[in-house]
């Protein structure tokens, strides 16, 4: 699954899933845009990280709801290194809370870095890949968009978005053999999920079938089947990745 001379923007690419996406995408050749909001050294890491495996990265410092600091660090991605043939819609954040008390602020935030910066860098990057005739735009979903979670109505809301999305988008890219799809992780250990305690760790596990919350390597793989040639055939769909959880669609 080679990705040779091809450019990827991995938005959180600065730690967690991101980052494993980020080494997995350079592994097969890309060159790996970086992306992160506040967390300068974890993305300088990442970076390096390429670099120590023979790979070539760089950092690219934006909010991705943020309208504008999107389509200026998009332009200046595209001058110095050339449109994203593939881009990957990672960055992530959680807030908590049940929703009798959840302040709007929280479902903003979540809802604004979750779903709206996927649209907006999405769009910021379709005008190349259509171009090309040739792309592949990969969101990160979550099980809870499928399953729904006390305390995240806000989260499971974004991502069963993100899940209307990729549908929508897969259908307006595809004449142009740009596809559109998604993955859809369970627990997965970063630093997002290690603020659940051991006993809620214990009672996640039980619920999957294969007994083990997953690495961001797990859900990494995934992402570079969707990013290579050998799933030209496939968009509009959701990959779940999950140790079995959830089975449906
Ligand atoms: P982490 O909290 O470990 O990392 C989040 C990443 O997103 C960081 O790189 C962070 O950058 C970046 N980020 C956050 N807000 C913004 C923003 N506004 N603009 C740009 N970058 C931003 O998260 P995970 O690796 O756990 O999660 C990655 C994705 O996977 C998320 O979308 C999450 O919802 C999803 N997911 C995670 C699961 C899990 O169990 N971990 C399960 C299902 C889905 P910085 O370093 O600068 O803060």
């Amino acid at each position: 699954m080679s990705l040779q001379g091809k450019t990827a923007l991995v938005t959180g690419g600065s730690r967690g899933i991101g980052r494993a996406v980020c080494l997995r995408l350079a592994d097969m050749g890309c060159t790996v845009g970086v992306n992160y909001v506040a967390n300068p050294s974890a993305a300088r890491e990442t970076v390096q990280s390429i670099e120590n495996q023979g790979g070539k990265g760089f950092i690219l410092q934006f909010d991705v709801a943020d309208s504008d600091a999107v389509q200026e660090a998009i332009k200046a991605m595209a001058a110095e290194h050339g449109n994203p043939e593939i881009l990957v819609n990672n960055a992530g954040i959680t807030r908590d809370g049940l929703m009798a008390r959840m302040k709007e602020q929280d479902w903003d935030a979540v809802l604004d870095t979750n779903l709206k910066g996927t649209f907006l860098c999405s769009k910021a990057v379709t005008r190349g890949m259509m171009k090309k005739r040739w792309g592949r735009i990969i969101n990160i979903s979550s099980v809870i968009g499928f399953l729904g979670n006390g305390g995240q109505v806000n989260y499971s809301a974004a991502k069963a978005g993100m899940i209307g999305l990729t549908k929508s988008m897969a259908r307006e890219l595809a004449s142009r053999q740009v596809t559109v799809n998604s993955v859809a992780p369970g627990y997965i250990v970063t630093d997002m999920t290690s603020t659940l305690s051991e006993e809620i760790q214990e009672m996640i596990k039980a619920q999957v079938p294969l007994g083990s919350l997953g690495k961001p390597e797990d859900v990494a793989a995934c992402v570079a089947f969707l990013a290579s040639e050998e799933s030209s055939y496939l968009t509009g769909q959701t990959l779940h990745v999950n140790g079995g959880m959830y089975m449906g669609n």
